[in-house]
C-alpha cells in the first residue's frame, strides 16, 4: 500500500518488454544483464524434482546460455559478488556506529522496507543504514569499475538485473542512483524472476533442457547440497545479521555464546551474544521479516531510543535534518549492559514474510508450493524442503568465463583488484552507498 501512482509507473516502465525493444533496436550500448541468487534458487527449484535435482549453478549456465545466444546480451553476471561487497561494507558501518555509539543500525537491501520507512516511519531513517544493497552495488561495478575496463563512458552500457520482487524497480530508479553526469542510472531495468522466465518461454527456450558444457565442471557436494543461503539463520535474504554475527565472534578476544529466541513467529527471532564466562551480553540483534513483524520492531527501536513512532509520516529525512535526528535520537547503545531488556544493536529488516526468497517476483515452483504471504511457518516449511531437495543457491555461483569475470569470488585477479582498489580508498568511483540514507552534519 506504500506504492504511489507515479511510482507505479517507474514499476510499469520496467519490464520485460523494454528489454527486448532495447536489444533488439539499441546498437549503441553493451548490453549487461546481472541474476540475483533468489532469482537463481527460485528457478532451480521450479525445474527440479526431489530425485532429479538442478543445482543454481546449472540454471546459471543455462540462463547464460540463453542471455548470450539467445537474447544477445554481451555479458552475463551474478550479483554474488556485490552482495559479498555489500556484507563487508555493512560490517564496515556498523563498526563505525558502534564506535560513534550511533546503534542500532537497520538493514538497508530491502526497497519494501525502505519505502515504507521512507512514507510512514521517517524517525526511523537515521537508524537506517546507508550501505547499498546488492542490487545497487552491481550497479556501481558494472557501469564504473567494469565500464572502465571496457573503456566504455557509464551511459554506453544497458544493464538489466534480474530480481525477485517489484520493489527493486523503485530501487533503481531513485534519484540516488542517476548518473547526472552521464544522464544513466546504474542499473537502467530491472526484471523480476517471473519476467526472465516469461522471456524464455516466448523464445521457446527450455530451461529443464541440458546445455552444452554444463556438466563439464560439477558441483561439489557442500556447494549443491549445504547453500549458505538455506543453512544460515535468517538468511534467506543475504546473510547480513549472520555475517556481523559471525564477525564479532571471529574477533572477539573471548569465547562468545550464541542464544536465539523466537519472538511471535520464526519471522521474528533474537540473537543473542553473550560472554561464554560471565553472561555479560556483546550483542543483541533480530531478524525481522514480513510487515506485522515490522511494526513490532519499529515500534521497540522507537521506544527504546526515544524518538515518536509513527510521527515521520511524510517526506524524507534527509541531509542535515537526518543528521541531527540521529544525534538526538539514538541514545548510544555500544555498551549493552544486557538484561531482558537490553537494546538491539542490530535487525536485518526484511517486508517479505520469509524473506527474499519468497518476494513477489519469484515463481511458483512445481515442487514446492508457493509460500502464502503471511504465513511464516510456511516460509520456513518451504526452505527446509528447498535444501532438503538440494535445491538452493550456492553461495559463490559463478561468473561468466566468456568475460574473464570471476568463476568465484577472490578466484580471479578482477574481484581482487575491485576490493583492493575499495578498502584501499584509492578508486573513488566505487561509492557503496546510498547518499539520501547517509547521516550528514549540518
Ligand atoms: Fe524485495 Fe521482499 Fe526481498 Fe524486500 S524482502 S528486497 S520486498 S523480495
Amino acid at each position: 500500500g506504500c506504492i504511489t501512482s507515479a511510482e507505479s509507473v517507474l514499476i510499469t516502465l520496467q519490464s520485460h518488454i523494454e528489454v527486448l525493444n532495447i536489444l533488439e533496436t539499441n546498437t549503441d550500448r553493451a548490453p549487461v544483464i546481472s541474476i540475483s541468487p533468489q532469482s537463481l534458487a527460485s528457478l532451480a527449484a521450479s525445474i527440479s524434482t526431489p530425485s532429479s535435482p538442478i543445482t543454481p549453478r546449472q540454471v546459471l549456465r543455462r540462463i547464460r546460455t540463453f542471455c548470450l545466444n539467445v537474447l544477445g546480451f554481451s555479458h552475463v553476471f551474478d550479483t554474488t559478488f556485490a552482495r559479498h561487497m555489500a556484507l563487508q561494507e555493512h560490517i564496515r558501518e556498523f563498526l563505525e556506529r558502534k564506535k560513534d555509539a550511533k546503534l542500532p543500525m537497520l538493514a538497508s537491501a530491502c526497497p519494501g522496507w525502505i519505502c515504507y520507512a521512507e512514507k510512514t516511519h521517517a524517525e526511523m531513517l537515521p537508524f537506517i543504514a546507508s550501505t547499498k544493497s546488492p542490487q545497487q552495488i552491481m550497479g556501481t561495478l558494472v557501469k564504473n569499475w567494469m565500464a572502465m575496463k571496457w573503456k566504455k563512458l557509464p551511459h554506453e552500457i544497458y544493464h538489466v538485473s534480474v530480481m525477485p520482487c517489484y520493489d527493486k524497480k523503485l530501487e533503481a530508479s531513485r534519484q540516488d542512483f542517476f548518473n547526472d553526469v552521464y544522464s544513466t542510472r546504474d542499473v537502467d531495468c530491472v526484471i523480476t524472476t517471473g519476467e526472465l522466465e516469461l522471456m524464455m518461454r516466448e523464445k521457446n527456450f527450455d530451461l529443464a533442457g541440458f546445455v552444452p558444457g554444463e556438466l563439464d565442471h560439477p558441483d561439489s557436494f557442500e556447494d549443491a547440497y549445504f547453500p549458505e543461503l538455506i543453512t544460515h539463520p535468517g538468511s534467506s535474504s543475504g546473510s547480513y545479521l549472520q555475517t556481523i554475527l559471525d564477525y564479532i565472534r571471529q574477533t572477539s578476544p573471548v569465547p562468545l555464546t550464541l542464544s536465539v529466541q523466537t519472538m511471535r513467529n520464526a519471522d521474528y527471532e533474537e540473537y543473542i551474544l553473550r560472554k561464554s564466562n560471565e553472561g555479560e551480553i556483546v550483542f543483541k540483534g533480530a531478524k525481522c521479516y514480513g510487515f506485522r513483524n515490522l511494526q513490532n520492531v519499529v515500534r521497540k527501536v522507537g521506544k527504546e531510543s526515544g524518538v515518536r513512532v509513527g510521527s515521520g509520516a511524510a517526506g524524507r529525512l534527509a541531509g542535515p535534518r537526518r543528521g541531527a535526528a540521529l544525534r538526538r535520537g539514538v541514545k548510544g547503545n555500544a555498551t549493552n549492559s544486557g538484561g531482558q531488556d537490553s537494546r538491539y544493536d542490530y535487525v536485518e529488516v526484511m517486508a517479505c514474510p520469509g524473506g527474499c526468497v519468497n518476494g513477489g517476483g519469484q515463481l511458483k515452483s512445481r515442487y514446492t508450493p508457493r509460500v502464502p504471504r503471511g504465513d511464516e511457518k510456511d516460509a520456513e516449511g518451504f526452505l527446509r524442503h528447498w535444501a532438503e531437495s538440494g535445491v538452493a543457491t550456492s553461495p559463490e555461483s559463478e561468473f561468466d568465463p566468456t568475460s574473464g569475470i570471476a568463476a568465484k569470488w577472490g578466484d580471479k585477479e578482477w574481484t581482487r583488484q575491485v576490493e583492493a582498489s575499495y578498502w584501499s580508498g584509492v578508486d573513488s568511483t566505487l561509492s557503496l552507498s546510498t547518499p539520501s540514507l547517509e547521516p550528514s552534519v549540518p
